[in-house]
């Protein structure tokens, strides 16, 4: 992943004008938003708008979410290099690609066989090697690699899937949108000396988590 593309420019601008501006500023977030190549996790029609504010399709009536709601759920992770964290929804390997800059390892689950592989493909392209796809219905989590320092749900979920709060570390935080199918609030869980706080922060629109702890159907 380097600077010398022809989307540097824009990249910089998103970051400036449209992450920075709207009071985004861990350095590190910040760093990682202008470093990893986000049109080349859109599919080539949506390349060109790969740098605008806003979500956009990838396929399968998914999306790749706002880069601003990527920054901000990624701040509130409040991630250390030496972090593993669990992502629930890889979509496009986007925001997976964020947070591997920023953590050590990231597994991360998606409930759609075609989605994980372009995802996969995605993430070797931009050379990223320390990012586990797998299948799977991710409202389970992964207890094979529990506990997480951090959680990230990014399809939106009617509360909080009990299993992902039994894999979050002491300490650890989980983020989340959560609410109505429609329309949630964006919801950090933090572990502490094994009670969990709650604080929200605000409304958000994702494509909803579809699973046995999410909602049970993807009509
Ligand atoms: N993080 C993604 C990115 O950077 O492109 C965007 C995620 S997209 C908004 C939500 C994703 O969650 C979709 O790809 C959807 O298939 C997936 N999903 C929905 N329910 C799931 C579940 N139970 N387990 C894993 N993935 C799920």
């Amino acid at each position: 992943m380097t600077d010398a593309d022809p989307y540097a420019e824009l990249r910089n601008e998103m970051v400036e004008r449209q992450i920075r501006a709207r009071g985004i500023s861990d350095p590190r977030v910040l760093a990682a938003m202008r470093k990893v190549p986000r049109h080349l996790f859109v599919p080539p029609a949506y390349e060109r708008s790969a740098y605008q504010d806003s979500p956009l399709p990838i396929g399968e009536g998914q999306t790749i979410s706002q880069p601003y709601i990527v920054a901000v759920m990624t701040e509130l992770l409040e991630l250390n290099p030496e972090d593993t964290v669990l992502e629930v929804g890889t979509g496009s390997g986007y925001q997976a690609a964020i947070l591997a800059e920023l953590a050590a390892r990231v597994i991360s689950i998606e409930r759609l066989p075609s989605v994980a592989e372009n995802a996969r493909e995605n993430l070797e392209r931009v050379g990223v090697t320390n990012v586990e796809v797998t299948v799977g219905d991710g409202t389970k989590g992964y207890p094979a690699e529990a506990p997480y320092d951090g959680i990230i749900i990014t399809a939106a979920t009617p509360s909080i899937p009990e299993p992902l709060i039994d894999q979050l570390a002491e300490g650890g935080r989980l983020v989340a949108p959560t609410g109505a199918r429609e329309f949630q609030e964006l919801v950090r869980l933090v572990r502490r000396d094994g009670a969990v706080e709650r604080t929200s922060f605000g409304g958000v629109c994702f494509v909803p988590l579809i699973g046995q702890y999410g909602w049970h159907g993807a009509e």
